[in-house]
């Protein structure tokens, strides 16, 4: 179809990379965004969360040239790290193929990255401070409030984007219409960042520990993972329960009472954590929530990335699938006739999808928390790798299916259940056949014995 005016909703990083390939294939873009320009404060503005990027999001991302600009910075995490309460540290690598890799990359760089080359492009216009507070889906007109002064304004294109994140007032607007199906399911656990500083000592100086891993700290109910950062310190996340006894938030609040619960639960990393106290104490416990919902658009409006499909964390995918959607919208505009047949097509290739992620993320916080710290999640590792070694084209790891290929995600997960299956019954097959082989020795031997 003829490129027409587009208005998205949200300069994050899903509505920033949409502008970028709209504008290119010759939409006039109006991206509105609820917060102040982050480039009026520097870097540092925004959450300061670091993010895996794996090959979806490279893969988006060099669609629009800005591969060298976002990698640039990001450190290869090529494994887990595995930090038990006593003992010494475990390397597991997350493939077979040890150039394989996820990406830790600055979130606020990722999205300043994403709006300087969408404002560098000329048919973009970016305004900052605008919330979007209502929409009419009969006619796809959006209003705006200001948020410095308070003053409303009005808005409308040919194709509107919700691109406004996790708790979207797009989609809250939607949920007022009839026939839009919407489940949203808070995890019990909640998450805070921690820091581990640069370290000038040690082996792996300027950084505290081994640069190239994603660390965790399983504790069965509960971890802690850090990522690092190209300044040499690693940022940490808590994840735990918001409520209830032991390591929950509820009941460990205090600086004090965490650097105690800590030098117990987590005592090899207290030693690198200056600040754990104060950090404990200063910042804040965020909530994770998964958000499915259906359909994704009404009239000329859609939704795209968090605001279409929150998931938790756990996979690293959130935004790696946010980009697949910027791609998948484009090729349907690109292919279609009409905004209607474009967003038909655009929901039929992504809405299974994000389910399918949504479903992994979850499945994956029990592995990273408990299963990672288990013998038997290494063997089934190490399993798997071997079968990936012996049979690369038949038998993909699902680990590798979703953040090392762009297999669509519910395809890797039916996938990732058939490799479990065939685990499962080689397994058995195997102890069957010992059993068998003993049962006959057994015979054999009481029978020669008179
Ligand atoms: C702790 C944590 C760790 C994560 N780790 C990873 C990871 O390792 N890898 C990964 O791929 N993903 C990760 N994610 C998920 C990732 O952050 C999100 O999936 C991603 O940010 C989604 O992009 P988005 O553009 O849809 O939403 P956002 O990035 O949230 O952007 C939404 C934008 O809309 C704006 N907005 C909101 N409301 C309005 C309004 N009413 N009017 C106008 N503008 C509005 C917001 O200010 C924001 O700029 C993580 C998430 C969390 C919470």
């Amino acid at each position: 179809m003829q490129p027409g005016r587009v208005l998205i909703i949200g300069a994050g990083l899903a509505g920033s990379l949409l502008a970028v390939y709209l504008a290119r294939e010759g939409w006039t873009v109006e991206l509105v965004e609820r917060r102040t320009d982050p480039r009026l404060q520097g870097l540092a503005a925004g959450r300061s969360i670091n993010l895996a990027i794996s090959a979806r999001g490279i893969k988006a991302l060099k669609r629009a040239g800005l591969e060298d600009t976002v990698m640039k910075d990001a450190i290869r995490m090529s494994g887990r790290m595995i930090h038990p309460i006593a003992g010494s540290t475990g390397y597991q690598p997350y493939s077979a193929d040890p150039t394989r890799a996820i990406n830790s990359v600055s979130r606020s760089a990722l999205n300043l990255g994403l709006l300087n080359a969408a404002a560098a492009e000329p048919n973009v216009t970016v305004r900052f401070d605008q919330r979007c507070a209502s929409v009419d889906f009969a006619n796809g007109e959006v209003s705006f409030i200001d948020d410095r002064t308070g003053a409303t304004r009005t808005a409308t294109a040919d194709l509107v984007v919700g691109a406004d994140g996790a708790y979207s007032a797009v989609r809250a607007a939607m949920q007022k219409s009839e026939r839009f199906n919407y489940a949203q399911d808070f995890l019990s656990h909640g998450y805070k960042e921690l820091h581990i500083p640069a370290s000038a000592n040690g082996p792996h100086a300027p950084f505290a520990m081994e640069k190239n891993a994603l660390h965790i700290w399983p504790r069965g109910e509960s971890m802690m993972i850090a990522l690092p950062n190209p300044d040499g310190s690693f940022t940490c996340t808590l994840f735990w329960r918001h409520d209830g006894a032991g390591s929950s938030f509820a009941n460990i609040k205090t600086g004090a009472d965490a650097l105690a619960h800590f030098k117990v639960a987590y005592p090899d990393a207290v030693a690198l954590m200056p600040t754990l106290a104060e950090d404990f104490a200063r910042n804040p416990v965020g909530a994770m929530v998964t958000v499915r919902c259906a359909p994704w658009s009404r009239g000329r409006v859609t939704l795209l990335g968090d605001a279409a499909h929150a998931v938790v964390p756990f996979y690293g995918q959130g935004a790696n699938a946010s980009f697949e959607d910027c791609e998948a919208l484009v090729d349907a505009l690109a292919s279609s006739a009409t905004i209607g047949e474009a967003l038909c097509k655009y929901e039929g290739a992504r809405v299974a999808n994000a389910n399918a992620i949504a479903d992994m993320a979850l499945r994956n916080f029990i592995e990273m928390r408990d299963l990672t710290g288990r013998r038997s999640f290494k063997w089934k590792k190490k399993i798997e790798h071997a079968l990936n070694r012996l049979m690369p084209a038949t038998f993909v790891p699902l680990y590798d299916l979703v953040s090392f290929s762009t297999v669509p995600y519910a395809e890797a997960k039916a996938r990732g259940a058939a490799n479990d299956r065939a685990i499962r019954t080689g397994i058995s097959v195997g102890v069957s056949l010992v059993v068998a082989a003993v049962a006959v020795a057994i015979l054999l031997v009481t029978k020669a014995i008179p």
